[in-house]
């Protein structure tokens, strides 16, 4: 579904992304792993279209994905981001911020757009907070809400960049619940996160990144199990 082909991304002099290639089939989960200032988050945003890599390609469903592409909006639309802050409207009600892309950007009548955010409230275990205001929502809550918002405009890739990491402890367990849930049911998923027993669990495949290079690449069990790489051995040393 997903290819990135040698792709480099500079800031300036750094490097913050350095010959990065990997592939993502659907159906699956994996998890993107490393140490703070790795390049996780400019290679999902890359991914996502948020950041232009100044060398290489990435193809969605064998198509190049490149914002001079006609097709690049349709590609992209097959994607949805969900950050470590939830940028949830603040002045919209739950349901008004589920709906509001449907209609403006898919078109979709006001109701069918309500029909389907109450849906997907309810899968998030939140169609009784329709009518609130965000900011009488706990984190979890909003990330929940965030997420079924991202569904409401049915993505066939769901990225996730350390969607619980701004969260108190207590509030963590029931968003990983939700995306547990999406691998279970068959969503296509990348995921930044720091939540070693959770990446475990899910992740398909283990991407462990540093200094911008992919250094070790795995199946969840043989990454934490048998790690390779003295690099990954030192990192899970310190986070697990
Ligand atoms: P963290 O775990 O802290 O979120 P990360 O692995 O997501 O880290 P990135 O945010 O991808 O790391 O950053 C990779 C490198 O690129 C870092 O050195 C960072 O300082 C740098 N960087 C990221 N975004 C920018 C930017 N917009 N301008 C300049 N440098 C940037
Ligand atoms: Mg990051």
């Amino acid at each position: 579904m997903i290819k990135v082909d040698h792709i480099s991304k500079y800031f300036g002099p750094l490097k913050a992304l350095n010959d990065v290639s990997l592939e993502l089939h659907k159906g699956e989960i994996v998890v993107l792993i490393g140490p703070s200032g790795s390049g996780k988050s400019t290679l999902i945003r890359a991914i996502n279209g948020l950041e232009k890599p100044e060398e290489g390609k990435i193809y969605i469903e064998d198509q190049l994905y490149d914002p001079k592409n006609k097709k690049y909006a349709a590609q992209r639309m097959k994607m949805g981001f969900v950050f470590q802050h939830f940028n949830l409207f603040p002045n919209k009600t739950v349901l008004e911020n589920l709906t509001l892309a449907q209609i403006r950007v898919l078109k979709r009548s006001e109701v069918t757009a309500s029909e389907i955010a109450m849906k997907y409230l309810k899968r998030v275990g939140l169609d009784d907070k329709a009518s609130q205001y965000p900011n009488k929502l706990s984190g979890g809550q909003k990330q929940r809400v965030a997420i079924a918002r991202s569904l409401c405009m049915n993505p066939e890739i769901m990225l996730f960049d350390e969607p619980t990491s701004a969260l108190d402890p207590e509030m963590v367990e029931e968003v990983l619940e939700v995306m547990q849930d999406l691998g279970k049911e068959g969503m296509t998923m990348i995921i930044v996160t720091h939540e070693m027993g959770f990446a475990r669990t899910v992740a398909d495949r283990v991407i462990f990144l540093e200094n911008g290079s992919i250094v070790e690449e795995n199946t969840a069990e043989a990454f934490f199990d048998h790690p390779a790489s003295d690099r990954a051995k030192l990192f899970l040393s310190k986070v697990m």
